[in-house]
């Protein structure tokens, strides 16, 4: 058979021109979804992804924003995510990280974030804009890895950007299984390869690379403060999303067994992993028993001996910091390693402890709740601005007196503050407002969503289409 090299070149052309059109890598055997080996190749990758996914319209956007949701919400998927996730770290419950990774997948913002503001009048038409930063490095945390890639990626692409994520080691697999799967169904949808990528095995050390890459235009870190102030001395854009120590304050006014109610579910939600996670108790001496007994009603199991408590003590912190052993471990499991037996019922940890016991001043996340007594509500405010270390991240109080709710809101100066409720209810379950697992206080975009990976841009037509 004569083959006719013409035909043949002009095949491989066609293949090359549509394989460039989709982002994809030179070799495509290679290809493994937006997974790489190595940290240089995959901010490459997410560059040239960038560089595509600019031509794209907002309708392809949507599309994509679509795709991620129904992945990361099917059932199959959740479950998947939320058992791997407590397998491989160690940390959390099953039954939470299926409801923080749907209300991840359903309720963080896509490109409907991203409205323009217009001024017009004698002068013509100005309109302010979100424009895509481009390549973002986003670093995860190992308390909600999945959770924070999810709307970290729904964000990052609604904006416009490609994302390369540098998660927690300790979550390497189940991070890059998900943004593998991410890559598929985006891919499937048309999407140009690689807007969201990862390396296989992350450490400090492609961390960072990925900080001082040049292709790298803004960091964006959902951690402790040294990761936090990493990517704050990095010289570029960056949002610091960080550790906090969230007060709950209860006045002799409020609904005590709701109070009671709310602190137990907020306080053992994920086994107290997240940062929003009511961390301790200020409590007015006149209803603190009472607030203690419809605790231990609704699944919490009080430490009153000293001795056991020296011995809790002991045993979760290191140094004044938490014993990452016991981090995320559930309250049954806790109590058995100093030898207390207690059914899976039991959800939280209780005490009473003096103002600078550490499980009052540090972030335990651990489903252990100290209790601080105070004679009035003006004591207790006073000391959640204390314990809350300036962290400006969440606070909480149970009260009917308008005057403290304001006073403490204006003092504490919080991201989140919620009154009346369980912590979620600041992350959008439970309580108004869309959902998101990085709250930037330190840099102060508050609870993240696309807009706050974009750059607002001006563009001024002179003279024409204003029409008041
Ligand atoms: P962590 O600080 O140990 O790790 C967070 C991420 O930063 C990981 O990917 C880790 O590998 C990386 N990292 C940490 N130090 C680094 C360094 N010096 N150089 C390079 N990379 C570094 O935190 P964690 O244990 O995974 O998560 C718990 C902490 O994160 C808590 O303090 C919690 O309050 C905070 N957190 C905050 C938010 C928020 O939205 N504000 C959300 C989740 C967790």
């Amino acid at each position: 058979m004569d083959i006719d090299v013409s035909m043949v070149e002009k095949i491989v052309k066609d293949v090359m021109a549509v394989m460039n059109a989709n982002g994809s890598t030179s070799n495509s055997e290679e290809y493994n979804y937006g997974i790489f080996s190595n940290m240089n190749d995959a901010i490459e990758a997410a560059d040239k992804a960038e560089k595509e996914y600019l031509k794209r319209p907002l309708s392809d956007r949507k599309k994509y924003i679509q795709v991620i949701r129904n992945i990361a919400s099917s059932k199959d998927n959740l479950e998947l995510m939320s058992r791997r996730t407590v397998e491989e770290t160690g940390m959390g419950n099953y039954e939470d990280k299926l409801i923080k990774n749907e209300v991840a997948a359903l309720n963080s913002p896509g490109i409907e974030d991203l409205e323009t503001k217009a001024i017009s009048g004698d002068d013509g038409l100005t309109t302010v804009d979100f424009s895509p930063f481009g390549v973002i490095g986003a670093i995860t945390p190992t308390t909600n890895p999945t959770e924070t890639i999810i709307c970290n990626s729904i964000g990052m692409i609604a904006a416009g950007d490609t994302v390369v994520f540098s998660p927690h080691p300790r979550a390497a697999k189940i991070s890059a299984d998900l943004i593998r799967m991410l890559n598929k169904g985006l891919e499937d949808a048309g999407a140009p390869r690689n807007l969201i990528v990862t390396v296989e095995k992350p450490s400090l050390e492609s961390t960072n690379t990925m900080m001082e890459h040049p292709a790298i235009r803004m960091l964006v870190a959902t951690g402790g403060p040294g990761i936090v102030k990493a990517v704050l001395s990095s010289g570029k854009k960056a949002i610091g999303a960080g550790a906090g120590n969230p007060p709950v304050v209860v006045d002799e006014t409020a609904n005590i067994e709701k109070a009671a109610r709310d602190i137990v579910n907020g306080a053992s939600f994920d086994n107290n992993l997240p940062c929003t996670s009511e961390k301790e108790i200020i409590a007015v001496d006149s209803i603190a028993d009472y607030l203690m007994f419809n605790m231990k009603k609704n699944g919490a199991y009080e430490i009153k001996d000293q001795d056991k408590l020296k011995q809790l003590t002991e045993l979760v912190t290191k140094n004044n910091d938490p014993n990452k052993d016991f981090v995320g471990k559930s309250a049954q499991y806790i109590l058995d390693k100093i030898g207390i037996k207690v059914d899976s019922d039991i959800r939280l940890i209780i005490c009473e402890a003096d103002k600078q016991h550490p499980f009052v001043q540090i972030e335990l996340m651990m489903p252990i709740l100290a209790l601080v007594r105070v004679k009035d509500v003006d004591e207790a405010i006073d000391f959640a601005v204390e314990v809350e270390h300036g962290n400006r991240h969440t606070a909480l109080i149970h009260s009917t007196n308008i005057d403290a709710l304001t006073k403490m809101a204006k003092l504490i100066q919080t991201t989140i503050f919620v009154k009346n409720g369980p912590s979620y209810a600041g992350i959008g379950v439970g309580g108004e407002g869309y959902s998101t697992f990085t709250i930037a206080g330190p840099t102060g975009e508050g609870l993240t969503s696309a807009k706050s990976f974009a750059r607002r841009r001006r563009c001024v037509l002179v003279g024409g289409l204003a029409v008041k």
